[in-house]
């Protein structure tokens, strides 16, 4: 089986998203895909809405993609940080035989130094790193540390390994960010680059406007 996993503070979930899941699945011939959004995202400022909320909106956007993506609760539900490397260890563990894909954008894997035990993600995991217009492959390459360099191949060059690849994917860019959905619905309250049942949800219940 493959699975893929796409983290994400999701705050809001949009159509940037929605393409990356969709086209990350079917190039890959995912089996399931399961969306996380995290808890307490420690990099993150500004108006970060309370966890149940983000996830309910990946939950209808699971649904609206089709059977085989799915959210989940492991970080949300989680006590504490949500380390990226606790949840591959935990994905690892549950499908032990498994081709296992970790996708995000290339901004996000531009910081891997960063993350909490870095070098060890790879033991359990490939990334999929989607490219996205603010960062060239180039530029994310020189920002990671080069002994992951090695690591690094094509799409059409992944032959099944479990895990410790690095695939960079080129997926066509739809320039969208939570961030600047975030300043339209400050600024205007008008439906930008969201699902229906999305900008919906954040309707009903009044989120991201300018004065909270
Ligand atoms: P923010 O603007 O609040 O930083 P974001 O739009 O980058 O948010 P996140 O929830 O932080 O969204 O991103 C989750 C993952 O989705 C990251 O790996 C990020 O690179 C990726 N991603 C976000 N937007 C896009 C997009 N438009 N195209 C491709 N990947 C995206």
């Amino acid at each position: 089986m493959r699975t893929a996993l796409f983290g994400g503070t999701f705050n809001p979930i949009h159509i940037g998203h929605l393409a990356l899941a969709e086209k990350v699945a079917d190039s890959f011939k995912i089996d399931r895909m399961l969306l996380i959004p995290s808890k307490i995202p420690p990099h993150k400022t500004g108006n970060v809405i309370p966890s149940d909320m983000r996830f309910e909106m990946v939950r209808m956007c699971a649904k609206l993609l089709g059977e085989r993506f799915h959210v989940s609760d492991f970080e949300t539900s989680n006590e504490g940080v949500s380390y990226t490397l606790l949840t591959l260890k935990h994905f690892r563990e549950k499908y032990p035989e498994d081709e296992i894909f970790f996708a995000c954008g290339a901004d996000i894997f531009a910081t891997i130094e960063k993350w909490h035990r870095y070098s060890e993600l790879f033991d359990y995991v490939n990334f999929i790193v989607v490219r996205r217009s603010m960062i060239s492959f180039g530029k994310m390459l020189e920002a990671v540390p080069e002994w992951l360099h090695d690591k690094v191949i094509t799409e059409d060059q992944y032959s099944g390994e479990k895990s410790g690849k690095i695939i960079l994917y080129e997926m066509p860019p739809v320039d969208v960010s939570s961030t600047d959905i975030r300043d339209a619905l400050e600024a205007s309250y008008r439906k930008a680059n969201l699902p229906d049942v999305v900008y919906e949800y954040i309707s009903e219940n009044g989120l991201y406007r300018g004065d909270e």
